[in-house]
């Protein structure tokens, strides 16, 4: 078995949501505070003893959840068509945050989304 760590940091960002074709009452609109947590694995730590620097990770994440805060999700370009749900989400930021990780030393493990918490939905390949 190899030695790997294991880094996790959160983010979270504010905005509006509805469920389209939801029979509850998600189909109106309302708010929530999403939380995503962003979990990383890798071996070789750098000369500082850094795997992936905590704030050009988080750099990173603001980045990609800047545009959807106070916003109303369901416009927003990823959820015009697909439901804004948790799961959705974080299958979404998973394949974003896969994208900007291409040339780091890590692995991206899994991204959770939470709407609540006692509710949450995690994404991984
Ligand atoms: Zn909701």
């Amino acid at each position: 078995m190899s030695i790997l760590f294991e880094l996790k940091v959160t983010e979270h960002f504010d905005s509006a949501h509805y469920l389209r074709e939801y029979p509850g009452k998600c189909k109106n609109v309302h708010g929530h505070t999403w939380y995503i947590e962003v979990v990383l694995q890798g071996e070789n730590l750098d000369s500082t003893g850094i795997l992936i620097d905590f704030s050009e990770l988080k750099g990173l994440i603001k980045n990609i959840i800047e545009p959807f805060d106070h916003q109303l999700l369901n416009e927003q370009v990823p959820f015009e068509v697909d439901n804004p749900t948790s799961e959705n989400l974080a299958r979404y930021f998973y394949h974003e945050i896969k994208k900007k990780l291409s040339d780091k030393p890590v692995k991206l493990v899994r991204v959770t989304v939470s709407e609540s918490r006692a509710t949450a939905a995690a994404y991984f390949e």
